[in-house]
């Protein structure tokens, strides 16, 4: 049974003389799940460590505050390593955030720059998206994961996940910020949809959009050439004629499934005993921080999970989450959109030896 630690994020301050307290800061509290669950006793002097989150879209204003990364970053240099702060592109070719340049400025804009991180911020999967390592696996879905090259090399990763809601995966953790978070956009989209794109002839008036934007030259007598293809789906968000056809997008168990086993080639990759798990259980939003808005909350705030163990730290975020009471205004009346199997990540990962979802709650705060 794996260990995990927990931080409320409760202030019982209730007397006015006593109003000043810091040390009821949930940022000041983060330090003692990191020291006590030793999350971060791997790491060696001179260690490069990425520090995994997201940083949102143009918009987006409830992801994960700097102040923690800055504090996670503070604790990695106390143990000798060097931290820099780290993020993938988005799937696509056309938005700011499908580019290393527009992740950046989306960082920079959402509060994340090294003055506020206090480490470098680096984009793992280079400037557009497709910097990745090649690692053969034998999954149900995925035979082939491409795991962010910053990543690949790095000696250590911190998964610092805003725990959220998400409309294909279920909820956002660490099992999703590994699995979709660490890989490029190849991977990303074997991730979402089924099939590799194609054109339809038909409705293809041949006016050559697609051609400029792809990053591979995959086109050609506008036709898809798949051994070229490295499946940014560039193509489908040009075409005005919707003439590229991508699908399905897949939902439910599949797609947790395949989030699963590219978290697995991540993992493995660098190093099981190489993860330190932070779930930042906080402004648990019905939408992932891929949407340029950020709703309502669907619960008051919970706290920070900590946990050498993915599945066990997902485990303890789902099962707090689940347990408290949507909040009356919630979009959502349940407590999951009604189309995700968040489930299925918890149990598929633990089938594949990721982790184990029994686990003992250490209560710090
Ligand atoms: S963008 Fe669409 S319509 Fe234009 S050439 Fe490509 S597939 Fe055909
Ligand atoms: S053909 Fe493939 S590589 Fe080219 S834009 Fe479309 S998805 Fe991207």
């Amino acid at each position: 049974m794996s260990e995990v630690f927990f931080a409320s994020a409760e202030a019982p301050v209730t007397e006015l003389e006593k109003w000043y307290q810091p040390e009821q800061s949930l940022v000041y509290k983060l330090e003692r799940p990191i020291d006590e669950s030793g999350i971060l006793d791997g790491i060696s002097s001179g260690d490069i460590v990425a520090i995994k989150t997201h940083f949102g879209d143009f918009g987006t204003t409830k992801t994960l505050r700097s102040v923690f990364l800055r504090k996670i970053a503070e604790k990695v240099k106390e143990r000798g390593g060097k931290p820099f702060v780290t993020e993938t592109t988005g799937l696509g070719m056309t938005k700011d955030r499908s580019f290393a340049v527009g992740r950046l400025l989306i960082a920079e804009e959402n509060g994340y720059t090294q003055q506020t991180v206090s480490a470098p911020i680096v984009i793992a999967d280079g400037l557009i998206g497709l910097d990745g390592v090649e690692v053969r696996l034998n999954g149900k879905h995925l035979k082939e994961v491409y795991v962010a090259k910053a990543i690949a090399e790095s000696d250590f990763v911190v998964v610092a996940t805003h725990f959220k809601l998400h409309f294909r995966a279920g909820v956002g953790g660490s099992l999703k910020n590994v699995g979709v978070g660490c890989v490029t956009k190849t991977t990303k989209y074997d991730i979402h949809v089924a099939n590799p794109p194609r054109i339809d002839k038909e409705k293809c008036n041949e006016c050559g959009k697609c051609l400029e934007v792809c990053p591979s030259d995959a086109i050609a007598n506008y036709e898809i050439v798949l051994e070229k293809c490295v499946r940014c789906a560039g193509c489908g968000e040009v075409c005005e004629a919707k003439a590229v056809v991508i699908e399905p997008w897949l939902l439910g168990e599949e797609i947790a499934e395949r989030i699963v086993e590219a978290a697995k080639a991540v993992i493995e990759t660098v190093g099981k005993d190489n993860f330190a798990y932070l779930n930042f259980v906080l402004d648990v939003t019905p939408h992932c921080d891929c949407h340029p808005y950020s709703g309502v909350p669907v619960i008051p705030d919970i706290g920070i999970f900590a946990s050498k163990d993915i599945v066990s730290v997902d485990k303890a975020s789902f099962d707090a989450y689940v347990r408290e009471k949507n909040v009356e205004r919630s979009l959502l009346k349940e407590k999951f959109w009604e189309w995700t199997s968040p489930e299925r990540l918890i149990s598929y990962a633990e089938e594949l030896g990721l982790g184990e979802s029994k686990y003992t709650l250490n209560k710090l705060f």
